[in-house]
């Protein structure tokens, strides 16, 4: 007998849309995994340890230019202090590795097993457990050996690495670091995770210092005669915490994964969500028709300040990165032997000239004597050719006739002219004559 069911009554209740941070911190993902891996490959930034040189965006720094290398990476911390300072902790749950990669996979692991328990049902727990751990642990090991290699193009150029790695090279340091950094991403993601935020990192309790009233954060609203104790919010919580129980628990990365939960299931019930982002304990909702100020988080005086030094900084950086001196050059006295005088009665003194080419381009350095009656140059190219990238160390000696110049201790200045873009540097040197100006001091 056909069986009859009675018509549904027409409900009047309004579903609500519900919120979707998980799909806009899964783009976010994206977009810092496809910079994670751009940034080493394209020689945006990269501390290339053999080669002894640093990327950053465009410019490539010598050691010796270790102040520029410092304020940089000083910058880098600077931009996570005022993000942590206005958007808390968005840094731990939209941008950071750790996170990102944990997320991915938890999620890879569960939908691996899930998969495997519906296509062998028949199989005992114990057989299906073995297969989805086979199958995740496979795809993680090379997930991992990716994630090294990236990660090591950080310190080492990727053809060398690659060039190293198809070698089976794991003898020399790079061939070590790699096979260790892979060991550690694999553990990494697949037993610690997100336990790694609580235990290890700093950057929570870091936060924990500089929020205050007005920093973004995920706030339940205890109304808990209208909380329906689903627990979805829990167990949609990658860091396993229950968001009721507070804001400020060093678990909470303010994901937002606990507003989707609540919202879904309230939202069914055509009621708003008990979990929203918040400014602060007692600031508005982030929904509530905010002013282009609240928006984007610039609440107060204090906000305007820190976020104009940031760009004061990165005025200062751009500034000092792009007129910077391109060629580094160094002319110091070599007084292994005070002076010399030749067959021809010229007095010579000794000097050591070092220039390195930091710039894109071709160089090419001329030496001159100035500021010393009959001071000349010699023993060194009139021009001295450096391509980019190379470093030169040569001996000159400055030559001086005897008649005309002070005994003892003479002033001069060494010019180094650079050709094409630089200009002259300076050197103001000494020059000794002998103090017995017959001539017979240290002879050729
Ligand atoms: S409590 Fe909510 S906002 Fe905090 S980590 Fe868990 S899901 Fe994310
Ligand atoms: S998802 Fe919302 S309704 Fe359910 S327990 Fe969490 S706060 Fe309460």
């Amino acid at each position: 007998m056909a069986e009859v069911t009675a018509p549904r009554k027409k409900s009047a209740l309004v579903v609500l849309p519900s919120t979707n941070y998980h799909r806009k911190r899964k783009i976010v993902h994206l977009v810092c995994f496809a910079i994670f891996l751009l940034l080493p490959l394209s020689n945006l930034m990269r501390f290339d340890i053999p080669h002894q040189r640093f990327y950053f965006f465009g410019a490539v720094l010598w050691p010796s230019e270790f102040a520029i290398i410092f304020f940089s990476l000083i910058f880098l911390m600077f931009a996570i202090v005022v993000m942590a300072m206005l958007y808390g902790r968005m840094y731990c749950s939209y941008l950071c590795p750790q996170m990102i990669f944990s997320e991915a996979a938890a999620t890879f692991q569960t939908s691996v097993t899930r998969k495997v328990n519906k296509k062998f049902s028949g199989m005992s727990q114990g057989a299906r457990k073995l297969i989805s751990n086979a199958a995740f642990f496979s795809v993680l090991l090379v997930a991992s050996i990716f994630l090294a290699f990236v990660f090591i193009c950080y310190f080492v150029t990727p053809l060398d690495l690659l060039h190293r790695l198809l070698s089976l090279d794991i003898h020399t340091a790079g061939g070590v670091a790699g096979a260790s950094t892979t060991l550690f991403t694999l553990l990494d993601f697949a037993f610690v995770r997100q336990r790694f935020c609580t235990a290890i990192c700093p950057y929570g309790y870091l936060q924990g210092m500089l929020a205050d009233k007005q920093t973004l954060l995920v706030r339940y609203d205890e109304q808990t005669e209208k909380c329906i104790n689903c627990k979805k919010c829990e167990r949609a919580c990658f860091m396993g915490i229950d968001i009721r129980k507070g804001s400020h628990q060093i678990e909470c990365t303010h994901c937002g994964e606990c507003i989707d939960a609540c919202s879904e299931i309230l939202g069914k019930l055509g009621r708003e969500p008990l979990i929203h982002y918040s400014w602060g304990d007692t600031g508005s909702q982030s929904g509530a028709k905010p002013t282009w100020r609240e928006r984007t988080g610039l609440r107060d005086g204090k906000r305007f300040v820190v976020l104009g030094l940031l760009v004061v900084y990165a005025c200062a950086l751009y500034i000092s990165i792009q007129f910077r001196q391109p060629v580094m050059i160094k002319v110091v006295a070599d007084r292994t032997n005070l002076y010399t005088i030749d067959g021809a009665g010229l007095i010579h003194n000794s000097f050591r000239f070092m220039a390195s080419n930091r710039g894109a381009k071709g160089a090419q350095i001329k030496l001159s004597a100035v500021d010393m009656q009959g001071a000349k140059v010699v023993g060194i190219g009139d021009d001295i050719l450096l391509r980019p990238g190379e470093s030169t160390q040569q001996m000159f000696d400055v030559t001086a006739p005897v008649a005309g110049i002070e005994p003892g201790v003479n002033h001069l200045r060494i010019v180094a002219t650079v050709a094409p873009s630089q200009g002259k540097d300076e050197f103001p040197v000494t020059f000794i004559a002998p103090v017995d100006t017959t001539g017979e001091g240290n002879k050729k």
